[in-house]
């Protein structure tokens, strides 16, 4: 293909004018009872969870912790986690940092069940205190406030310094609770404004807990942050406030049409080398930078250039969001990358990373 019948496709894409983002259909879309409306999925639902024995996710959820893997996490740096699997639980190991999924995610129905250490040790906000981080920051408490006083908006399902829980629904320490997360990411405009905040209904232990609360920016102590733009889907996280914390079952279904296209979120290394120039034969550059934390690959061919916002399948393969293309990069035997295939409308065009 010569760079003129690729200007055609991208450059309407560019332009803004192919919907790439299918609206949600409304009521009026369809007849009442149309027989050809598309039906749901079928799912095959959770079990529930006793204390002696966690329960099994619904059959078309993703899976963060089944009781002996800790492959979907790492450390907040990208490293191996160093908390430990004891017993079917993931426990927080006290000054070992936070850890995230691989996997990021934006609108979505998270399930984690969790138990305070037994004895309890510490008051307030010293004890069992840990936390499920929505993208990284947006908390929802994880405490032991089993007859254990603390300030309203920090105990279990506080939406942490912005909103109390309905009520406190906890159990003992050393029990097993569950926390039903419903989360809506937040909007921002091309200008990195915030078109619709952040929501979030929990359930914990099965008692609504959060209702659709809107969130004023990223929780934290002793501070509202405002919003700061991020991307559509980023990285859980639990927290590590030095309380041996225990969590299992943990499951999350990603919403929307965002979810059939997971994306990864890898270490800076891993990325800094795919960085680079990489020229197809007949005059198409495609140049790979990371302004910040994604990958950026611009696009360009003489007279035009495009960038586009890259997002993880793998180590090595990435896709944009904003049209159908591919980017897999090639490594030598030693591991270096020295080329990629950037497939575009069906077919593939090598490229030679300029040395
Ligand atoms: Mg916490």
């Amino acid at each position: 293909m010569k760079p003129s019948l690729l200007v055609a496709p991208l450059f309407l894409l560019a332009a803004g004018l192919v919907p790439t983002v299918q609206a949600a259909s409304s009521v009026f879309d369809w007849a009442q009872h149309d027989w050809t409306r598309p039906r749901p999925a079928v799912v095959q639902p959770a079990t529930p969870s006793t204390q002696d024995r966690p329960g099994k996710p619904p059959s078309d959820a993703v899976v963060l912790f089944d009781g002996a893997s800790l492959a979907p996490w790492v450390s907040l740096n990208g490293s191996a986690p160093k908390w430990i699997v004891k017993d079917g639980a993931l426990e927080c190991v006290k000054g070992s940092g936070y850890i995230r999924t691989l996997q990021a995610f934006g609108d979505c129905q998270l399930h984690v069940e969790w138990a305070a250490p037994t004895p309890p040790e510490g008051t307030s906000q010293g004890r069992g205190n840990s936390g499920v981080f929505l993208m990284g920051m947006y908390e929802v408490q994880v405490l032991d406030s089993h007859e254990n006083v603390t300030y309203a908006d920090g105990q279990a399902a506080a939406a942490y310094g912005q909103h109390p829980p309905l009520v406190n629904a906890s159990l003992p320490p050393g029990q097993w609770q569950t926390y039903d997360i419903l989360f809506t990411r937040p909007r921002f405009n091309d200008r990195g404004e915030v078109t619709s905040p952040a929501r979030l209904t929990v359930l914990h232990n099965g008692v609504l807990a959060q209702h659709n609360v809107e969130l004023v920016g990223p929780t934290g102590w002793l501070k509202r942050d405002p919003y700061r733009a991020h991307p559509d889907k980023l990285p859980i996280s639990l927290q590590d406030h030095g309380n041996p914390v225990r969590y299992r079952n943990l499951w999350v279904r990603e919403l929307g049409a965002d979810g059939k296209r997971p994306e990864f979120v890898y270490d800076n290394a891993t990325l800094n080398k795919l960085i680079g120039s990489y020229r197809v034969d007949d005059g198409l550059t495609i140049t790979i930078s990371r302004p910040e934390q994604l990958l950026v690959a611009n696009v360009a061919y003489p007279g035009r250039s495009m960038p586009f916002t890259l997002h993880a399948q793998s180590p090595t393969v990435f896709y944009a969001r904003t049209f159908d293309g591919l980017f897999t990069f090639r490594t030598n035997a030693e591991g270096a990358v020295e080329s990629l295939v950037f497939r575009i409308g069906g077919e593939d065009r090598p490229a030679r990373k300029n040395p």
